[in-house]
């Protein structure tokens, strides 16, 4: 190391450039490499932090010096990575790199208006992502096997109404034990994705499996293996919203996929998980693309205080299941085609935003909380209980 007129060392970048191990500056700053679909070698693969990227085209090739996107085109070495994401001049990064005298400075968090501290997210829970995947991918193996044949019947069945496509498309799974999870529960795996990374995971145990636990000590109906609140919006990804196009928020993960496959593209169908999650602004700064919002709620106190969360959004609009049914489950026993009552309505709408408030009022939407009139009915977490392997 040499020793600049300022009287500071200096580094000779070109050659720590070489020393540094850019995947581990790339980990740090990126979090754990996502990989990319169809590549399985030793490259590792991030969603781009320049450009808007669903398949990670990021890559970062072990011992190289250099990441380039595939995506967007930018390249750089370590040094030009730090400088961009943490935005940072060049001697500050090299010296992030290298544990030089900027380094301190430079891991601090990133720039900030002075009057808004920076809030660091809260931090991912439950499994280790990598012990999560894991469990998504070994799950979504034992499905299709004669191990997972009970909890596939019951996600084809007539409950759920899930195809074969749906299921493998939303990676649904069957664990006989989830390690590390609460009460270690058997069950469907439901995992949450942005773009290729988990933003949740949740287990749903057999009812059967719950009821052997007395009353006052019974698991939940769902239990989470992994949680990242920086990542999380909706299930079953928020890529599935579309701009400019209607958007169901129905209260649960297998309505939202059955309802988003049989209405294709005439509306996205999203869940929050249940009906007590709350629109966060990350959440709503999502689903500004769509108009309008249809927020399918039971007909219950849970639903109408559901119901009430979205107030505040003139866009949202109130769904209610047709009386005197209150939920999807009942009406579907009942025999009603929910999936063809839904594409009726969205068919039949001759305008070319398919919905806008005034012809919804028109319609058979409930307008509002207290609304008796027919409107639209969900299934809830709350009574799939009943029907469980
Ligand atoms: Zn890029």
């Amino acid at each position: 190391m040499k020793i600049s007129a300022t009287g500071r060392p200096r580094i000779d970048w070109q050659a720590e450039r070489e020393r540094i191990d850019l995947a581990a500056v790339g980990t740090r700053l990126l979090g754990p490499a996502s990989g990319r679909r169809g590549e399985s070698g030793r490259k590792l693969w991030w969603c781009c932090p320049f450009h808007e990227d669903r398949n990670p085209s990021f890559c970062i090739d072990p011992g190289k010096a250099w990441w380039k996107c595939f995506g967007c085109g930018e390249s750089g070495d370590a040094a030009s990575l730090v400088m961009r994401l943490e935005s940072i001049t060049f001697p500050e990064a090299v010296a992030y790199l290298t544990g030089g005298p900027e380094a301190t400075r430079a891991r601090g968090p990133r720039k900030a208006p002075v009057n808004t501290p920076p809030k660091p997210p809260p931090e991912p829970s439950g499994l280790p992502e990598a012990d999560a995947l894991a469990l998504v991918e070994d799950a979504a193996a034992r499905l299709w096997t004669p191990e997972g044949a009970d909890a596939l019947a019951y996600l084809t069945g007539p409950e759920r109404c899930l195809s074969l496509a749906s299921i493998k498309a939303a990676r649904l799974g069957w664990t006989p034990r989830a390690d590390g999870v609460a009460w270690k529960p058997p069950g469907v795996v439901i995992p949450w994705y942005v773009g290729p990374r988990l933003a949740l995971v949740k287990v749903r145990p057999p009812e059967a499996w719950r009821e052997r636990f007395p009353k006052e000590r019974r698991p939940p109906k769902y239990l989470e293996a992994f949680r990242d609140p920086a990542r999380l919006v909706c299930y079953p990804d928020p890529a599935t919203i579309r701009p400019g196009r209607p958007l169901m928020v129905t209260e649960g993960e297998f309505d939202a996929l059955a309802l988003g496959e049989a209405l294709g593209e005439l509306a996205a169908v999203v869940t929050l998980g249940s009906a007590s999650a709350e629109p966060s602004p990350a959440i709503i700064g999502r689903f500004l693309a769509a108009n309008p919002w249809f927020v399918a709620t039971d007909a219950d106190p849970a639903g109408d205080k559901a119901a009430a969360k979205w107030d505040a959004y003139p866009r949202a609009r109130r769904v209610r299941p047709p009386a005197p049914y209150k939920d999807w489950t009942e009406a579907r026993q009942a025999g009603v085609n929910v999936v063809r009552w839904w594409r009726d309505i969205l068919n039949g709408n001759p305008s070319p935003e398919l919905f806008t408030d005034d012809e919804a009022a028109g319609w058979r939407w409930g307008p509002s909380v207290d609304e008796e009139s027919p409107g639209i009915f969900v299934v809830t977490e709350a009574r799939n209980g009943r029907e469980n392997q």
